[in-house]
């Protein structure tokens, strides 16, 4: 007898979701990072609570669909449409890329998925039910063209986890973050939360990123708001800063994302800070919404499980650029009224 054994695949897939499905938060983003990748329009975002927390996430999503046989093997782990192999993830335009999502939330919770592609050809739609990892049911069912995904008793089976999740408001908060950052991100899509029937969250299609700062923070910030703008041969900066009137006192407003992903890093966010030199006092953060758009064979997107964070080639150039472009938006702003006054 040995003491080392090979784990049996459930195990391996529930270690696994341990990287990708970290709260109920992780399992929207997922979801809606495969419904933007499936060239969606129109996101409705559906979750229930009750006093014990997250109870049902349901992502209903107009994009391209799947067929019955795709609809099966997509909860297989390492299955993917989107790359064939390394080389691909030089020139990667989706933000999936992993091939685990759907097999990590099967793995630890119960998940129902209707799907249909779209054209002629497909007349009905697939369902297809999971329960411990296993598909338990597939069957043709009337459905409209897309995708919807509901996920149910998150961590049933890892009680580890469930632990560890916090209130029932904080973990929505998480979720309406992800939302924001990718409704940010994504411009071409309408998203709409609801939860427990109530409207929480909506953007509308197509009407340019201050339009959706305005629709997710108000229209006060969003006219207050100075347009930055720069790049350099392989970089394109866009997007929108704060007055140094309004501040915060931690970065967590600076939002990011490259190449539609939203990501967060402190090397980006220190200099956009860094862009206001003295206008901010030491300790003062921006309200930022920064796209950057950089050459994919930059950006290394293969750094974290959850694709939260990227590794740049050619940081040294982009961070100065960053700065300079945040400066010059400020410096070509009439800011009269934002400084005070030298006494
Ligand atoms: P990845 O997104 O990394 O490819 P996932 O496990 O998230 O891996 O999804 C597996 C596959 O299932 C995807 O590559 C895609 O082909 C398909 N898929 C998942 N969600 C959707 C959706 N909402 N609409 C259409 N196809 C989808
Ligand atoms: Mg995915």
């Amino acid at each position: 007898m040995t003491k080392i054994r090979v784990l049996d695949p459930d195990t391996v897939n529930q270690i696994a979701a341990g990287e990708v499905v970290e709260r109920p938060a992780s399992v929207v983003k997922e979801l809606l990072e495969n419904a933007i990748d499936a060239g969606s329009t129109s996101i409705l975002i559906d979750v229930s609570s009750d006093m014990g927390g997250i109870a049902k996430i349901r992502v209903t999503d107009n994009g391209e669909g799947m067929t019955p046989e795709e609809a099966a093997l997509a909860f297989h782990p390492h299955a993917t449409s989107k790359i064939r192999d390394i080389a691909d993830l030089c020139a990667i335009r989706t933000l999936g890329f992993r091939g685990e999502a759907l097999a990590s939330i099967a793995a630890v919770a119960e998940v129902t998925l209707i799907t249909r592609p779209g054209g002629a050809g497909a007349l009905a739609g697939t369902r297809v039910v999971i329960r411990g990892g296993e598909i338990i049911e597939k069957s043709e069912v009337g459905a409209p063209e897309g995708t919807t995904v509901v996920v149910e008793r998150l961590f049933y089976n890892t009680p580890a986890r469930r632990k560890f999740l916090k209130s029932r408001n904080t973990e929505l908060a998480h979720i309406y973050a992800v939302v924001e950052n990718l409704a940010l991100a994504h411009g071409e899509v309408a998203f709409r939360v609801v939860h427990n029937g109530k409207e929480r969250m909506a953007t509308q299609r197509s009407g340019g990123l201050l339009n959706t700062i305005a629709g997710l923070y108000g229209a006060e910030l969003a006219r207050s708001l100075v347009p930055v703008e720069g790049g350099l041969l392989f970089l394109r900066i866009g997007g929108y800063v704060s007055r140094p009137s309004e501040s915060r006192g931690n970065p967590s407003q600076v939002v990011i994302s490259i190449n539609g992903r939203s990501i967060a890093s402190r090397q980006i966010a220190a200099a956009v800070r860094e862009g206001y030199g003295t206008l901010l006092p030491k300790d003062r953060y921006p309200v930022a919404f920064l796209d950057l758009s950089i050459d994919t064979d930059l950006v290394d997107v293969n750094v974290h499980p959850t694709k939260r964070e990227v590794r740049l080639s050619r940081e040294r150039e982009i961070l100065p650029a960053v700065a300079a472009a945040v400066e010059e938006a400020l410096a070509g702003h009439d800011l009269v009224g934002d400084i005070p006054a030298e006494p």
